[in-house]
């Protein structure tokens, strides 16, 4: 519980390959957690995960978790934890005390842990991080492979205001907040090497059928960027936090009502009903080509909805799925971010004073660049192999 109490926000990785954020997260049963697909690239490690175990290589040691026990094997020798290993929606994650103690402990030559910085210093020399992380004119100093491309989606536009804001300040409405943030996005994504291409860049309105278009060969995500809002109700400006989502039959009523008010947009087209368009939902989710998009997409929506806790101050909503027209046009993985909402006092004020956009913005690109990072290594293009995410599949 104290280790709880004085987790940091987000730990520090510094190395030979660059410094890394590495988002703290307060796991009910497992206590203060990082996500491993964002610590082991930092550190050039990586993670095989079996039935009720994770071993976690670093340099010469491998680490055995007993995932849900605070125990790990070390040399044949079981030792306790204070927290334990664990898996989220099939990401492992695991105990802080992985980076204060173990690591520095069993690799002292080369890993140190500032508690007060929160800030963990892989001192390995730079000839053994160029070994992990080969130089490679072709990949940018984050590791990844030049030439990604992204298309960020600023959410309504022109005639279509979106949700009207309730407690954003100066009238601003849902799609000046959306075209703020999808702008910062951009600009943290190029300065991570990855192109953006924009569906809008002002206060335009761009038919929803026509916005994933602007995603196709040469893009490798698209991300549409919304605020969220509920009807009056008693308490409902209270609710607040942010979810992702990816293209699925809605599994929930809120989901649903979620895409409906999204979706509505297309009053704006004079287009007629949305439920009335050729091409329904069902007929593309029987595109095979999409379910393995669709697997992509909800990796993506977990990593954003990961990194979004280290800049969000309001609940992590969870990864999401439901019939968002915008989605259905895009030929490449796909997701929609209800940032927060706007009908909370507090939501309002993050999603529009201009530090907090910041951190928000940096965060989704972070999320981004990691499902790319992750992608590269499925797909065989990776710097290191194997995988450092997900269940070992047989
Ligand atoms: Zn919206």
């Amino acid at each position: 519980m104290l280790a709880a109490v004085l987790a940091p926000m987000v730990v520090l990785v510094s190395s030979a390959r660059g410094e890394t954020r590495v988002p703290v997260r307060l796991d009910p049963r497992a206590g203060p957690v990082l996500a491993a697909p964002i610590l082991l690239p930092a550190v050039g490690g990586r993670a095989v995960i079996g039935e009720g175990w994770a071993d976690v290589t670093v340099g010469p040691r491998t680490f055995r978790f007993i995932l849900g026990a605070p125990l790990f094997r070390l040399d044949g020798k079981l030792q306790t934890l204070v927290g334990s290993a664990s898996l989220r929606r099939d990401t492992l994650q695991l105990p802080i005390q992985f980076v204060s103690e173990i690591l520095p402990g069993a690799l002292g030559d080369r890993f140190r842990y500032d508690a007060r910085l929160a800030r963990l210093v892989d001192g390995a020399p730079a000839v053994i991080a160029a070994r992990e992380s080969p130089r490679n004119p072709n990949r940018l100093p984050n590791g990844l492979r030049r030439g990604h491309g992204v298309t960020i989606d600023a959410g309504h536009g022109g005639v279509d205001p979106g949700n009207p804001g309730l407690f954003f300040p100066n009238g601003l409405r849902e799609k000046d907040v959306t075209l703020q943030l999808s702008l910062l996005v951009r600009d943290e994504l190029a300065s991570r090497g990855v192109k953006v291409v924009m569906t809008r860049r002002t206060d335009t309105l761009i038919d929803l059928r026509s916005r994933g278009a602007y995603c196709r060969d040469d893009c490798d995500l698209f991300v549409s960027i919304h605020v969220n809002s509920l009807p009056r109700r008693p308490g409902y400006q209270r609710v607040r936090g942010f979810e992702t989502y990816f293209l699925a039959e809605a599994k929930t009523e809120d989901a649903a009502r979620v895409a409906r008010m999204e979706n509505e947009a297309i009053r704006f087209e004079g287009s007629g009903d949305p439920a009335e368009q050729p091409g329904g939902l069902d007929f593309i989710l029987k595109d095979l080509q999409l379910n393995e998009h669709l697997r992509e997409s909800a990796r993506a929506a977990e990593l954003v909805q990961s990194y979004l806790q280290e800049s969000h101050t309001g609940p992590d909503l969870g990864v999401k799925q439901a019939g968002f027209m915008v989605l259905t046009t895009a030929r490449r993985p796909a997701i929609l971010i209800e940032t927060g909402y706007s009908t909370n006092p507090d939501d309002a004020r993050l999603l529009t004073a201009r530090a907090s956009q910041r951190n928000l913005a940096a965060s989704i690109a972070d999320a981004v660049v990691a499902y790319l990072l992750e992608y590269e290594r499925k797909v065989g293009l990776g710097p290191r192999e194997p995988a450092v995410a997900g269940r070992s599949r047989k």
